[in-house]
């Protein structure tokens, strides 16, 4: 219905029968009755306009502060509309409250930076990740310009140059990021930060690996190649062939082994390859630890084993080339005539495996990086002995994935220790003849 009729009837109706019962009265009591009555009456509307109007004025002041009263008349709709309109608004406020609130928790966990800046470079807000990346703080910076905050050329080039279509790779605080400057809302600027370090050290890392398994190959390769080609020219006594195919196939069982390694490696990091647990006997496979060891030292160490520790749960294989390892290790790196000695024991936090030897030990800047991929002490001794330099890379992840660790103590000239320790939760069985003592 047209809203002026719905105001102007009721009103129309109201006056035509206030000026009738002042016609009545005019009729029935004279002209003076009716001005009075006329008079008091509208006097009694303007007071109630004008009171109406007070409540309306205070209640625009703080509209929080309490309802509004029903009104009279025309007052009646307005205040209740007003109301409504109040309602609406709170509740406008209260989802907008929500959203914010939600918006800044999405900000506050999101692992990228995001900056809002104005058009003129100044900080108007950042997010936790930001602060970080670009060593901001939000309460601190506030106000202030984002290239006095950031103190990089290369960054200052990418703002002079205005090339926000392409993002940017900053090195900045020893971290590297990708910079991403996007305009918007015309007079704002949002920049957005990438940490990238992990993903460049990977990728550093496994260019590093290409490169160094590469050279690893080449240089047995090509000893077996230059003795195949003086093979092809010449006539060789049987002497030499026999000696010529002897180095070749040492050769050959160098690359053998270093390509075993390195698919023992990729096997233990890869994910799809989760650990099966499974009872390992360590008396049974300690003493193949041993004999392998004398195989190799050929009789020319002392080598010991003491088993008092509990069996364990994890991987039969695994555990079985990591401490074959360490053992090897021990055995290669200790010159003829030394002792290796290897204990398997029970502690408070679980059980140790611990392999001693008198060789040659190991400078103190070296140990932190002998897990390392490749990494050798002295190569050429490493060689000689048929290391590849994985072994202790693998023995590593090995004991990753039973949740062990590994620490070494060294002393060049007077030998090496090198500890792993398993967790108690690995350690599921009590060795039986440890269970007959009890
Ligand atoms: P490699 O095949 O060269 O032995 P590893 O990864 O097993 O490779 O060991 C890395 C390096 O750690 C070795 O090249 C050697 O320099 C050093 N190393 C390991 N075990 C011992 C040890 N028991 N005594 C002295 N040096 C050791």
């Amino acid at each position: 219905m047209n809203p002026k009729f719905v105001f102007w009837v009721p009103v129309a109706i109201q006056m035509a029968a206030g000026a009738a019962g002042i016609a009545l009265l005019w009729w029935w009591f004279g002209v003076l009755t009716a001005l009075w009555t006329a008079l008091l009456g509208l006097g009694a509307m303007v007071l109630a306009q004008l009171h109406y109007l007070y409540q309306l004025s205070g209640w625009l002041d703080d509209p929080r502060s309490g309802k509004l009263p029903d009104g009279w008349g025309e007052w009646t709709p307005v205040f209740s509309r007003l109301y409504r309109l109040r309602r609406d608004d709170e509740k406008n406020q209260a989802e907008l409250t929500e959203w914010l609130a939600r918006f800044r928790q999405a900000m506050h966990l999101l692992p990228d930076g995001v900056v809002i800046m104005d058009d003129v470079l100044f900080l108007e807000w950042c997010n936790p990740a930001a602060e970080e990346h670009l060593g901001l703080r939000h309460d601190r910076d506030k106000g202030m310009r984002v290239t006095n905050l950031v103190r990089s050329p290369d960054f200052m080039d990418y703002l002079i140059l205005g090339r926000y279509d392409q993002p940017l790779t900053l090195s900045f605080r020893g971290r590297k990021l990708i910079v991403h400057i996007i305009p918007f809302e015309n007079r704002r600027q949002i920049l957005v930060t990438h940490d990238i370090t992990e993903t460049e050290r990977t990728d550093m890392m496994r260019r590093d690996f290409v490169a160094n398994a590469s050279h690893e190959l080449r240089t047995p390769l090509t000893v077996i190649v230059g003795f195949l080609e003086i093979a092809a020219s010449e006539d060789l006594d049987r002497e030499t062939r026999k000696a010529h195919l002897k180095l070749m196939m040492d050769q050959a069982y160098r690359m053998q082994h270093l390509i075993e390694d390195m698919l023992t490696l990729s096997r233990l990091e890869s994910i799809d390859h989760p650990i099966r647990p499974e009872q390992v006997d360590m008396h049974k496979l300690l003493d193949k630890v041993r004999r392998d060891a004398e195989a190799l030292s050929a009789g020319k160490h002392t080598i010991s084993l003491e088993v008092q520790g509990s069996d364990v749960m994890g991987s039969m294989d695994e555990l079985y080339s990591a401490f074959g390892n360490l053992a090897a290790n021990a055995v290669r790196y200790t010159p003829a005539g030394g002792s290796v000695s290897m204990k398997w024991e029970d502690t408070q936090a679980g059980v140790r495996f611990t392999v001693r030897d008198t060789g040659i030990g190991i400078n103190p800047e070296h140990i932190s990086r002998l897990t390392e991929r490749f990494y050798r002490v002295d190569k050429s001794r490493s060689r000689e002995t048929q290391g590849t330099g994985l072994g202790l890379a693998i023995v590593k992840h090995v004991l990753l994935r039973h949740n062990a660790t590994l620490s070494i103590t060294s002393e060049p000239g007077k030998g090496s220790t090198f500890t792993v320790n398993l967790p108690k939760s690995l350690a599921a069985v009590t060795h039986p003849a440890a269970a007959l003592a009890n």
